[in-house]
């Protein structure tokens, strides 16, 4: 089973933090589903028929900007070029403002499963921060709306916003329940090179959050929700029974998947050892026009080596707060013996309380989940 991720590129207004690829002024969403549709087809002609689909995500961008008429041209193309006789999970992310009954409907009747909500905050000063398009009452109304019409969906939010104070993430936390979410990504705010955020950083306009203070937020997010029975089953997702997300599971698990759209990455294993990644041009004029000629929109592409293969499966499986790191599946698949190569850095890192070993799976602790990143540094080369 592989999944599918199609990048749409547009958005109204720019995020304060954003550094995904998108475009505020090209919004012809025609061509660009034409595009798509070639795009589909060329891969279909070469990976139609090597494994069934059981995950199709729309991310971005803003997805929900999409007219229905061309999201149903681009799942009909899928649907022509691969096998979808299998899929369990249809995502499509989705901003507060766009959340219109009409709408929601139409994306239900076109075979979407499941949205991602960007809500990120419900207070109106945090969504001025971060310029998100919608305020304070469009993010509620927006989760009930989609509550209304889809019992699956997950509500983004983002905690250590310069000077957001505490209450305020366990408030945004507790409405987001109150409202009947069924799952959560929860995510820090991250100053990216090259964003609005990080020049006001740089000329001192803004503060961030310490890292002591994104540690409390985290701690303090593990444990609320999972008192209040959310199954912490990734870094940063959390979920009710049966509403884990399928697509990302995906990724963690190191299966394989495609990439359409502009700056769309792709990973496919052929064999044990024989992987290759690869990048689209991140630029809707360049995309649209290379697809026009026939031409596939590569950036780069690249085998990757077997040492840079076990890392990214070490760097993923780690992500996962359930399954874990499973070392008899590093060794069989990847030829890492884990607790032979690493045995000091496992030591020290489990003395520090960062992980545990349980069933020959590796597991992040709360304190190692906070740090993932650095913890998967230590084991992976
Ligand atoms: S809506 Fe999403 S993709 Fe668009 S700028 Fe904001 S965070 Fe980035």
């Amino acid at each position: 089973m592989a999944g599918i991720y199609v990048h749409v590129p547009f958005c109204t207004q720019r995020c304060v933090y954003c550094d995904f690829y998108f475009t505020t002024t090209q919004h012809n969403y025609g061509v660009f589903s034409r595009a798509l549709e070639a795009e589909i087809e060329s891969y279909g002609n070469e990976f139609g028929d090597k494994e069934p689909i059981d995950t199709l995500y729309f991310g971005g961008g803003t997805p929900s900007l999409l007219p229905l008429d061309d999201l149903a041209r681009i799942i009909s193309a899928v649907n022509d070029h691969f096998d979808l006789s299998a899929v369990q999970e249809v995502t499509l992310e989705m901003n507060p403002e766009e959340a219109k009954p009409a709408y929601l409907r139409g994306l239900k009747d076109l075979g979407i499963t499941r949205l991602s909500l960007g809500v990120q905050s419900f207070f109106d000063e945090d969504l001025r921060f971060m310029n998100r398009v919608h305020d304070a009452a469009q993010a509620e109304a927006a989760v009930e709306a989609v509550g209304s019409v889809f019992d699956s969906f997950t509500v983004d939010l983002i905690f250590g916003l310069p000077d957001q104070p505490f209450e305020y993430w366990g408030a945004n936390l507790e409405k987001a329940i109150r409202l009947g979410a069924p799952h959560f990504s929860t995510y820090s705010l991250t100053v990216e090179e090259k964003t609005p955020l990080a020049k006001q950083v740089l000329r001192g306009l803004v503060e961030p959050a310490t890292d002591d203070t994104m540690r409390d937020r985290f701690l303090f997010t593990m444990e609320y929700l999972t008192e209040r029975g959310y199954d912490h089953y990734e870094v940063c997702s959390f979920a009710k029974a049966d509403e884990r997300s399928i697509h990302n599971q995906n990724y963690w698990r190191h299966r394989n998947y495609l990439g359409f759209g502009p700056s769309a990455h792709s990973f496919w294993k052929t064999t044990r050892s024989k992987a290759h990644r690869w990048s689209n041009v991140s630029n809707l004029k360049r995309y649209n026009g290379l697809l026009q000629q026939r031409a596939l929109p590569l950036e780069e592409r690249e085998q990757l080596t077997p040492t840079a293969l076990s890392d990214e499966f070490i760097y993923l499986a780690l992500r996962s707060m359930t399954e874990g790191l499973d070392l008899d599946r590093l060794e069989a698949d990847y030829g890492v013996d884990m607790l032979t190569e690493k045995r000091s850095e496992l030591a020290e890192l489990e003395q520090n309380g960062l992980l545990t070993l349980r069933n020959n799976r590796i597991l992040l602790t709360r304190e190692g989940a906070v740090v993932a990143d650095a913890v998967a540094l230590e084991l992976v080369g």
